[in-house]
């Protein structure tokens, strides 16, 4: 017994104190209280002690020894809390989490696209209501009564004289009775149809353009149609004007362009053909023009409309309409 047993509760209290981590604290406290440690050995050596002093010096080793266990234990401790706190700890330097963000949908991308073409050329953007007068659908734009387009299989009627409207050209209708010419519109909007398959949906979008100017001619259609085709598609895409008929235009025509996956060479798209019909369009019937109060000796027009699934559907070169409204987000992704 070379220290007092003071001396070596201040020592080990010290090194628990100084030692860093686990093993440190571990092996001061079997060097002072293990088996063989200087504490135990202490006690053991109280036993050569003169009888008088035995039992303040066990004591005050067993006091020391205590001591000592205790603050092995509230090292450990403290050890195991700071190490829970660094698994919490935030850490600042790890990149965050992105949270997923949307995008348009390829029908307002390729509504977008459209509009934007002709917006540089001039034209102004107008809307309508989606469920629409019987007049405005049909009526006003020369569709009589007892027109084959008129028959239930086609149209949504809400009642006798409403409903979901079949093409977005009651738009240009309703923008006629509010404005004198020149006009330059473009009408984008969804309409409605008894309808479903491959290539058709009860909902769809078009676009439709009006021009009403004096001395408007076919020649202007066909030039700001191949413009439109070239900026759509590529300066390549060649088209051609079928004769066909509408309604409300006279003359009419179908605007095909050459088949965007084959090149005109002929292909499973274009049934063989080289051609893809993207468009209808011709010089608005004076009849129209009566309905809107336009003085048909001075103003002449045309309107031309597509639909724009159809021109998405060759720009990606989708062949089922119905998957643009699954909302299919791994089909959406792809585009
Ligand atoms: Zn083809």
């Amino acid at each position: 017994m070379n220290k007092s047993i003071e001396q070596i509760r201040t020592e080990a209290l010290e090194e628990i104190e100084k030692a860093g981590d686990t093993e440190q604290i571990k092996a001061v406290s079997v060097r002072y209280i293990g088996r063989k440690g200087i504490v135990t050995q202490y006690l053991r050596d109280i036993a050569a002690l003169p009888a008088s002093q035995r039992p303040e010096a066990g004591k005050k080793a067993n006091q020391t020894k205590k001591a000592i266990e205790k603050a092995v234990e509230k090292a450990l401790s403290k050890l195991a809390l700071s190490a829970k706190d660094a698994a919490d700890a935030i850490d600042v330097s790890l990149p965050g989490r992105v949270s997923p963000r949307g995008s348009l949908h390829p029908v307002t991308r390729i509504t977008k696209r459209i509009c934007h073409i002709f917006e540089r050329m001039g034209f102004d953007i107008a809307e309508g209501p989606e469920v629409e007068t019987d007049y405005y659908n049909f009526e006003a734009l020369n569709i009589p009564k007892n027109h084959p387009a008129r028959d239930m299989q086609d149209t949504f009627y809400i009642s006798e004289n409403i409903v979901l409207r079949t093409h977005t050209s009651p738009i240009q209708v309703r923008f006629m009775e509010a404005s004198t010419p020149p006009i330059r519109i473009v009408a984008p909007g969804k309409v409605y149809r008894c309808d479903s398959d491959l290539t058709h949906t009860p909902m769809f979008h078009q676009v439709e353009g009006l021009l009403v100017d004096e001395n408007v001619s076919f020649g202007d259609l066909k030039g700001l149609l191949t413009l439109f085709v070239q900026q759509m598609f590529d300066e390549e895409t060649g088209l051609r004007f079928r004769p066909s008929f509408f309604p409300f235009t006279e003359p009419s025509a179908e605007v095909d362009i050459q088949c965007v996956m084959c090149r005109g060479e002929g292909c499973k798209v274009c049934s063989g053909t080289g051609w893809l019909e993207v468009m209808g369009c011709g010089m608005v019937h004076p009849a129209v023009f009566e309905n809107v109060g336009y003085d048909t000796s001075t103003y002449s027009g045309f309107a031309f409309g597509m639909g724009v699934e159809r021109i998405a559907m060759l720009k990606y070169g989708i062949n089922d309409l119905r998957m643009f409204f699954e909302s299919d987000i791994r089909f959406l992704r792809q585009l």
